[in-house]
């Protein structure tokens, strides 16, 4: 299977996407987290990555599609792989199809979902993430311990740099004007579902793995 989930930030795609990953023995590609821990190593990538992130910008497609091009040539990816937060604008999802192209590994499927704006800046500003092993935590639904420490790997639970408030804004902004036109460009293709994303974790997963079922 090898399929791409878009959404919104705070869409919930990533915790989806670690899901499904998991139980259907592929992999998870989030280009979120490759950039994250770029910067956490201090590399040339990382800041690079950083100054556009900090901002609620998108780093730039070249920078992105070279990422996806050596994470795609790594053998694991051969039974499949799901992407989360990748392609997000037009020439990142036509720079994928030659990639796929080449590798004559067409996508299979484009899940999208999809959350009302209000809730997504809610579930944004409520969230927390575990530095070290990146589980979610969120302020109202599912809380950190007080210490926040993470119980399960020791690492430290704190508000990524981009979910403060004028970040979360720009994000959205950029997600409607760059990334939105990608539903269409795939619809064309008749690869997109869209999927409801508001409810719980549980409910959510149900209704993709009901869309896999289908297919
Ligand atoms: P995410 O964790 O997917 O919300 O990504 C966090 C930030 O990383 C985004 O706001 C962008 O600045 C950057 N980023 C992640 N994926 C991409 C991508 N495919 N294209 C450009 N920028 C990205």
């Amino acid at each position: 299977m090898r399929m791409v989930l878009l959404g919104a930030p705070g869409s919930g795609k990533g915790t989806q996407a670690i899901r499904l990953a998991r139980s259907l023995y592929i992999v998870h590609i989030s280009t979120g987290d490759i950039f994250r821990q770029a910067i956490q190593d201090n590399t040339d990538l990382g800041r690079k990555a950083k100054e556009f992130m900090n901002q609620g910008h998108l780093v730039p497609d070249d920078i992105v599609l070279n990422i996806i091009q050596e994470r795609l040539s790594k053998q694991d990816c051969e039974p499949g792989f799901i992407f989360d937060g990748f392609p997000r604008t037009l020439p990142q999802a036509e720079g994928l199809d030659s990639l796929l192209d080449k590798c004559v590994t067409p996508l299979h499927l484009v899940i999208c979902l999809e959350v009302p704006s209000q809730k997504i800046i809610e579930r944004l500003s409520a969230r927390r993430v575990c530095q070290k092993c990146k589980q979610d935590f969120n302020l109202k639904s599912n809380p950190p311990p007080a210490d926040l420490v993470h119980p399960g790997c020791g690492g430290r639970i704190v508000q990524r740099d981009d979910d403060l408030p004028e970040t979360i804004k720009k994000r959205l902004e950029v997600y409607q004007r760059q990334t939105e036109p990608l539903k269409q460009y795939y619809r064309n293709k008749k690869l997109l579902v869209e999927v409801d994303g508001f409810g719980t974790v549980d409910e959510v997963f149900v209704r993709i793995t009901n869309v896999l079922d289908s297919r």
